[in-house]
Parts: C-alpha cells; sequence; structure tokens
C-alpha cells in the first residue's frame, strides 16, 4: 500500500472515525467509483455522506472537516504541547476551571493510545476502551469546556527565557503564541531499526508501531512483530485475534522483563502467535518495493529467512525532548526531563532555578513550565497515569498564574 495511503486509513483509525475502506481494483471499489461517476478520479477517494474528496490526504480531510484551524487567539493562559493522555486530561480540567486553554499536537489527539484497540485497565471501563474512541471523547469534552485543540499542528520552536513574563511558543504554521504556563506533555516517539534499505520499506510492509486496522488487514497472513514491551504484546495479540500467523521478535531473554503479566499469559495461549526469545531481525528481503521475507538469527548466530506478509516494529520509544537543552530544561540521562523533587540537589533547587520556592511537583527546570505523562522521568507509561499527571498539573498552574498576578 502507499504510504500516504497507509497514513490516511492510520488517520481514520486513530481519530475513532468509522469507515470502510475499498483497496483499488476490487469489485466494491469498482462498483462504488463507477456508480459516482469517478472511475478516474484520483485515489484514494474519500466518500463522505454526498461529499467525495478525490486524491484526499490526512491534511484534506482534516481541513474539508473543520480541522487545520489557526489558533484563535495570540495570548493563553495555558497551553498544552501534546494532545495524548496526558496533554487531554490537563485541557480537559483546565479548561473546566475555566482558564483560558489550547492544546497543540502535530498528529492527531491521543498519542500513544490512539494506536490501541483495547485499553483493558483503564479506570471505570470494566470491559476496557479502544484508545481512539478515548482520545475522541476527551478532545470532545475539553471543547466543550471551551479548550481550543489545534491538530496536526505542532510547536515547533519556543522562546522562554523569561521567568517573570509570558513564554512564547511557534507553531508549524508559523504563527506565534503566547502562554503563562505551559505543559510539555510531548510523550514518546518510536524508536526506529537500523538495518538496510528498511527506509524504503516503511509503509511498503514495514511499519513502526502496529494498530488495529494493519490487524484486521493482516487476517490470513504471515506478520512479523519485533519488539517485548506492552506495546509489542497487545500488537501481537491484535494480529493473532484477527487470525494472521505470528512470528514474535524479542532480544532479551525473557518477557517478564519488559512486559505485562496479563499480555504475556494471553500471548502463551494464543495457537496463532510463535515467540522468540533472543533473536534479533538481520535482513529485509525485498519483491519489487514490498516487502516479501525476513532473516533472523539466534544468539548462537543460527539464522532462519521466513516468507512474510507484513513486518511491525514495536521496539519502544524516545522521549520527545530533543528541544529541552536548547532551552535549557533539565533531563535524565535518557532524556526524560526532571520535575518537583527530583531536580533538587542535596535538598536544594538547582543553581539555573531564579525563584526563592522550589519548583512544584511536576514543574521542570524552567519556571512555569510543566511536565506530565510519559515525557517526564519517573512516570509510569500508563494512560492512567497520564491523565492522573496531567489533571494535577492542570490545579498546580493556579499557583503559578498567581505569581504572575493573574487570578481566576
Ligand atoms: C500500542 C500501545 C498500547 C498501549 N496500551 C496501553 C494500555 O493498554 N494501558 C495503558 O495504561 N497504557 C498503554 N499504553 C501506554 C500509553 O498509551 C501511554 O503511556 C500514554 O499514551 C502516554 O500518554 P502521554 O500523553 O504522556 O504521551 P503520548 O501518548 O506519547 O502523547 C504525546 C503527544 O504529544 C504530541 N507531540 C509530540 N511533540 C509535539 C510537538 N512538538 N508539538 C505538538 N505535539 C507534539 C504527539 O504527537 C502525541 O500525540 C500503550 C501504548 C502503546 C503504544
Amino acid at each position: 500500500m502507499d504510504a500516504e495511503h497507509y497514513r490516511l486509513r492510520d488517520f481514520l483509525t486513530r481519530t475513532a472515525q468509522p469507515y470502510e475502506w475499498h483497496e483499488a481494483g476490487t469489485a466494491e471499489a469498482e462498483t462504488l467509483l463507477d456508480g459516482l461517476g469517478l472511475v478516474d478520479a484520483a485515489l484514494p477517494v474519500l466518500v463522505d455522506g454526498d461529499r467525495n474528496l478525490t486524491g484526499a490526504t490526512v491534511e484534506s480531510v482534516a481541513r474539508a472537516w473543520g480541522g487545520l484551524q489557526p489558533p484563535q487567539r495570540v495570548h493563553y493562559d495555558f497551553v498544552i504541547i501534546g494532545a495524548g493522555p496526558a496533554g487531554l486530561a490537563a485541557a480537559v480540567y483546565a479548561a473546566s476551571d475555566g482558564v483560558s486553554t489550547m492544546v497543540s499536537d502535530r498528529d492527531v489527539p491521543g498519542g500513544q493510545a490512539s494506536y490501541t484497540a483495547m485499553i483493558e485497565n483503564f479506570f471505570g471501563f470494566p470491559d476496557g476502551i479502544g484508545g481512539a474512541e478515548l482520545a475522541r471523547l476527551a478532545g470532545r469534552q475539553a471543547e466543550r469546556f471551551g479548550a481550543e485543540l489545534l491538530l496536526l499542528h505542532g510547536v515547533k520552536g519556543s522562546k522562554m527565557n523569561r521567568h517573570d513574563g509570558p513564554m512564547e511558543l511557534i507553531l508549524d504554521d508559523d504563527s506565534v503564541v503566547t502562554a503563562s504556563v505551559v505543559l510539555a506533555a510531548t510523550g514518546m516517539d518510536w524508536r526506529r531499526l537500523d538495518l538496510p534499505g528498511i527506509d524504503e520499506l516503511v509503509g511498503h510492509g514495514v511499519y513502526y508501531g502496529a494498530g488495529r486496522s494493519e490487524a484486521a488487514q493482516c487476517a490470513g497472513q504471515s506478520v512479523v512483530v519485533v519488539g517485548a514491551g506492552n506495546s509489542a504484546g497487545q500488537a501481537v495479540l491484535n494480529f493473532g485475534n484477527a487470525t494472521a500467523r505470528v512470528t514474535m521478535l524479542v532480544r532479551g531473554d525473557r518477557l517478564e522483563k519488559t512486559m505485562s503479566a496479563y499480555l504475556i499469559d494471553r500471548i502463551r495461549q494464543h495457537p496463532l502467535i510463535d515467540v522468540h526469545l533472543a533473536t534479533q531481525l538481520t535482513d529485509l528481503h525485498p519483491n519489487g518495493d514490498a516487502i516479501s521475507g525476513v532473516t533472523f538469527a539466534d544468539a548462537s548466530g543460527r539464522a532462519e529467512t521466513r516468507p512474510v506478509d507484513g513486518v511491525f516494529l514495536c521496539i519502544g520509544g524516545q522521549p520527545h525532548t530533543n528541544w529541552c537543552s536548547r532551552e535549557h530544561v533539565a533531563t535524565d540521562r535518557a532524556g526524560y526531563i526532571l520535575t518537583g523533587q527530583d531536580l533538587l540537589v542535596d535538598g536544594n533547587a538547582p543553581e539555573c532555578w531564579p525563584l526563592e520556592r522550589d519548583p512544584f511537583p511536576l514543574e521542570t527546570s524552567r519556571v512555569g513550565l510543566f511536565a506530565a505523562g510519559d515525557v517526564r522521568h519517573g512516570s509510569t507509561k500508563r494512560v492512567a497515569a497520564a491523565v492522573g499527571e496531567g489533571s494535577m498539573v492542570a490545579s498546580l498552574i493556579f499557583s503559578r498564574l498567581a505569581e504572575l498576578g493573574v487570578t481566576y
């Protein structure tokens, strides 16, 4: 599948938008296009009620649906960078307290949670809830309380050099907004695998991450999933449950080191999932421009080559904190942001800290800049934890706003 088409389908899935997908050339697609008089139209065609978008892209669909709006104000009391669970929770609670709030995300809302078909351990949902659905509901709730949600509209730069005034944020479209308080809820990015030819195959049978839409498309096929974290565990179960034959490649010698027990139990019981421990993917074999096979090798160097229809790389992430060194925001060695008590050295605030008081809980080494969720040092890497931290920040900002003379 064309990488741009994959992106569009992924967008629809991760915004919890119900849809039917017909591959070009199938009888269903031909009949549909014929009926609409769009046989020669640029693909993909998105049919939405009586509106048809030809040559549809994520951006053109988002624009048609009223997204991609620029910010409505030049100043907000609270700007949240990242609309994952942490950012959305902060938006819901801050906006519900009447704070002027804007949330920016360079992607769709939901962050990593939007990739998971079912969050089974989220408070209050005994039967689980889809990650994309949770994000959609939270986004709607935040907007209902008056928060502004900017999708596909990230923050690409900042000026945070003053501690007694607003911070400046530069958005992807070069517009600039200022904020009294900022929350970095930027989460993590997938870690990349370094294999010859991999970049050409990404989007053509090789994918970073794996969502439920891929699982449904892979029924009866052979797939390889690389990784050993909860995201990899969730992915192999999605594929297995969709009747794909799954080869799971794990670099370590035990799943228990990195994966929740409930996932391990289900994987072990699943007849279609074959787990290879202490094994690494060594080669990708293309046929034309798509993947057709892989070679993997165990710790003794014994290699095996298998035909595959898809390879899904779920090898964890790196915190999205490249910008921290530019803004002198302290991180740990892995790049996760230090906050609150973690910043204290021998009980004292770091030298760069300009105020008499110590940093608030979840406040970074930059006054008025908070961090929550997976991007934060010591975070639990769970949806509920991210939501909890985001909601905490929404209440902590009042102390900082009061210092700036902003009262609600
Ligand atoms: C497949 C999968 C399954 C999972 N299953 C579960 C589960 O069952 N239960 C559970 O509790 N947890 C689960 N997790 C973990 C959980 O999803 C994460 O812990 C949670 O999403 C973290 O939330 P967050 O808001 O901190 O960060 P993220 O979810 O990573 O969101 C960060 C957001 O910030 C945005 N962003 C980054 N940089 C910028 C920028 N410069 N400008 C604007 N936006 C930016 C990103 O686009 C992203 O939307 C799963 C994770 C994955 C990947």
